[in-house]
């Protein structure tokens, strides 16, 4: 188990939603404002790059003024190529970090590589803070790469390069992560991460990696791309795994569109967790696809009212309640299913399909209740919702 800040990721704990900013680190007001936007979606770690002398400088202020506007999710600071002086040279923003993301592809060469590892995990013992040694096969250490590459070719028979590449992947994190011993850091003072695009290589690597050590281990497929590519993507990989019990924190790399929202990345991270019985952040919504049977758009605009509705009230419901967030809602196109879902949830409702009778069944605690009808089934059904919360959750 490695903790960041009052955040445990590994050893048992609830497996960690992360997420990453996009902002320009050295422009604080739009940083502080993104990592508060991520940390009200929910993210509980937030990385920021630190690329700049400019970028180290405004990380103390970031942290500070997440502070005072009562945010304290840890910062962690994502360092490639000069992160060595950065992080010597700017102690408040080693102080004000979390927890560092060291890119041992981007390190430097030969000896400058070690000499600047070194100083960075010498920087991480002083501070008392733990260190991802993250690996992307984006930025891969191309002298390990190229030894195994030798050492294949010299086998009678050789393996073809993709697993070599992917043996390469999981060499770089675990003797990066030696060598961080080596040097003093501790062994609860590490997390891995082994990140590559393609689902197949991604399952590969975290498999290979779970078996090889103990260290807690992030998840993300890298650059997994825009909208419903990226979301099935990250999905498909991240659930397999998920399900064998491989991973302790995951982030979701989902490319926004122009002017797009980040939290996305956040609300997907959480709903792949909750889809797989994992954690529960949020009421669950069961609504049909709809079909033929359906004669209008009324019932998927009340489902996404419900949706809409019930993500508003959640932050409430949270400080007011216990486990509203384990609610199950189902909002059906028609009396074909809806019934039979409806008695499955908490609460449910069926909607008038085709030729039914114009009133829609309310189902509470898998009992029918009432029926709602005319213009005002949406606040209708809101307020037996409100008051079914009210009275089921104990009061925190
Ligand atoms: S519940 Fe009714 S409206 Fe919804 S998909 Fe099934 S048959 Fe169609």
């Amino acid at each position: 188990m490695v903790k960041v800040g009052d955040v445990h990721i590994g050893g048992g704990h609830p497996i960690v939603v992360q997420s990453m900013t996009n902002t320009d680190t050295a422009d604080v007001p739009a940083t502080v404002a993104q990592v508060l936007a991520l940390a009200r979606a929910g993210s509980e770690l937030v990385r920021v790059t630190v690329n700049t002398r400019k970028a180290a400088a405004a990380v103390p202020q970031i942290v500070e003024q997440l502070g005072e506007q009562g945010c304290a999710v840890p910062i962690i600071g994502d360092f490639h190529y000069n992160g060595h002086l950065l992080l010597t040279e700017f102690k408040d923003c080693a102080r004000a970090l979390a927890k560092y993301r060291i890119n041992p592809g981007n390190v430097g060469v030969g000896d400058r590589h070690d000499e600047n590892f070194r100083a960075m995990i010498e920087v991480a013992i002083e501070q008392g803070r733990p260190v991802r040694i993250g690996v992307n096969w984006g930025s891969l250490d191309q002298a390990l790469l190229t030894r195994l590459m030798d050492a294949n070719a010299r086998r009678a028979e050789p393996r073809d390069a993709r697993e070599v590449t992917l043996e390469a992947i999981v060499a770089s994190a675990l003797e990066s992560a030696a060598m961080a011993e080596r040097y003093g850091l501790a062994h609860d003072q590490i997390v891995l991460s082994a990140k590559v695009s393609g689902v197949q290589d991604l399952i590969q690597v975290y498999r290979d990696l779970a078996a090889r050590c103990d260290y807690p281990l992030h998840l993300g497929l890298t650059e997994a791309g825009m909208g419903t590519k990226g979301v099935v993507s990250s999905t498909a990989a991240l659930a397999v795994l998920l399900q064998e019990g491989v991973g302790d924190t995951i982030r979701i790399s989902l490319t926004p569109a122009p002017n797009g929202d980040r939290t996305e990345e956040v609300q997907v991270a959480q709903q792949v967790l909750q889809s797989l019985g994992l954690r529960h952040f949020a009421p669950e919504v069961t609504a049909c696809p709809g079909c033929g049977r359906t004669t209008s758009t009324f019932f998927q605009e009340m489902a996404d009212q419900i949706q809409t509705y019930l993500r508003a009230q959640m932050p409430v419901w949270r400080t007011r309640y216990q486990g509203t967030e384990e609610l199950r809602v189902a909002v059906m196109g028609c009396v074909v299913n809806g019934p039979g879902e409806s008695k499955h949830a908490n609460i449910g409702i069926s909607l008038p399909g085709t030729g039914e009778e114009p009133k829609a069944p309310v189902y509470v605690d898998g009992r029918l209740t009432t029926t709602l009808k005319g213009p005002t089934i949406v606040p209708d059904f809101i307020r037996i919702l409100e008051d079914y919360v009210a009275s089921r959750y104990a009061k925190r």
